[in-house]
């Protein structure tokens, strides 16, 4: 699924020179190099602001935090996504709030999420799964109707864009990790959080750092989750390569889509607007799902399932409101989701091995 030993010699030789750089700098934590990668991702997501945080889940908690969402608030999102999502809201003090999926895509559906609204709904949070973005203008117009935030959770869309426009550029803020596996990601944990809203970007950054303004100044009760200057270097150094590297993802998900002729395998629609998928994961559904891995495991293919326990299966989440209508199509997908290898480092001969193995699956 993943092989970080075979990255390219130039990008190992620039991570290399980069961490010297901060190794002979002196300077460890919220310096120059946070400074600069703030900048750049910033830039690359079309946002004014960007604030280096510990990780993704602190940047969607400072996020919500920071909009003095908390107590008494309700935020919806999905129970189709990494657990994280929702226990950075419920670490906020708001409460959870689950819509079901659009079968199609696996992304939140609005129907479902128009019947979670309630007096005390504060904001959604949509997650471009799989690094499918989802269509943002009608999330915008959706929300603006009804008075609530757009809140997005980027971690796996570096680089995804909605109608023409960069993914966390649209809601009131976006949250993106720099976790290894995701398509930009460090030697370590990081995240950020990117913003239009100046005042949200300057509350965030003291919420990241125990909520002070000036030096031993706290007036926010704030936490402790600052990107540091080593992995900033680093995500600078690997963020050269990423459109290289999203090519490459898109080339593997084309092959995926040409040549998977299973018909008990399903892969998850083609996006028509390529700019709007960045193939963070590749997924194709199959009422035989352990089956078909297990055959792909027998070819020393590797697969992994996002998610199969949705979030409202999770025991800290139980107590969570639903749809009314309940959570079928998100059970129902994560019954049947398989994620086929889809890295930059896999070679066209893995892929058509990997399109191989599972055209002669026979369930
Ligand atoms: C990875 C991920 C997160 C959490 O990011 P961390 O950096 O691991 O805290 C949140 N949401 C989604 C959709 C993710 O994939």
């Amino acid at each position: 699924m993943n092989d970080f030993t075979a990255e390219p010699a130039e990008l190992v030789a620039a991570m290399e020179a980069a961490a010297s750089r901060v190794i002979r700098s002196g300077y460890y934590v919220l310096g120059p190099e946070v400074r600069a990668f703030e900048a750049a991702w910033a830039a690359q997501c079309g946002a004014r602001f960007g604030i280096g945080v510990g990780n993704g889940m602190d940047a969607i908690e400072i996020g919500l935090r920071a909009m003095e969402i908390g107590p008494g608030d309700e935020v919806i999102t999905t129970p189709m996504t990494a657990f994280a999502t929702v226990l950075a809201i419920m670490r906020s003090g708001a409460t959870p709030v689950l819509a079901d999926i659009d079968p199609e895509t696996a992304l939140l559906d609005s129907d479902s999420v128009a019947r979670c609204i309630g007096p005390r709904t504060r904001a959604v949070v949509v997650v471009h799964l799989y690094g499918r973005s989802a269509d943002l203008p009608h999330w915008e117009n959706f929300c603006r109707e009804r008075g609530i935030a757009l809140i997005e959770d980027c971690a796996q869309a570096h680089l995804a864009r909605s109608a023409g426009r960069p993914v966390g550029s649209v809601g009131a803020f976006g949250a993106w990790s720099f976790y290894p596996t995701k398509n930009l990601g460090a030697i370590g944990d990081g995240g950020m959080l990117v913003t239009q809203d100046e005042a949200l970007a300057q509350k965030a950054a003291s919420l990241r750092n125990y909520g002070q303004s000036v030096r031993y100044h706290h007036p926010l009760l704030g936490m402790n989750s600052r990107l540091d200057e080593l992995q900033a270097a680093l995500l600078g150094a690997r963020l050269r390569w990423l459109p290289a590297f999203t090519a490459r993802r898109r080339a593997i998900a084309q092959s995926y889509h040409e040549g998977l002729a299973n018909p008990a395998v399903r892969p998850l629609p083609v996006a028509v607007d390529v700019e709007s998928h960045v193939h963070h994961l590749f997924v194709v559904t199959t009422t035989h799902r352990d089956e078909l891995q297990k055959h792909l495991e027998a070819k020393q293919v590797q697969t992994y399932v996002h998610y199969p326990i949705p979030v409202h299966r999770q025991p800290p989440a139980q107590a969570i409101r639903c749809d009314v209508d309940g959570l079928h199509h998100s059970e129902v997908h994560g019954r049947s989701c398989l994620s086929l290898p889809c890295h930059p480092g896999l070679s066209d001969d893995e892929v058509r091995f990997v399109v191989a193995a599972v055209n002669d699956f026979k369930p």
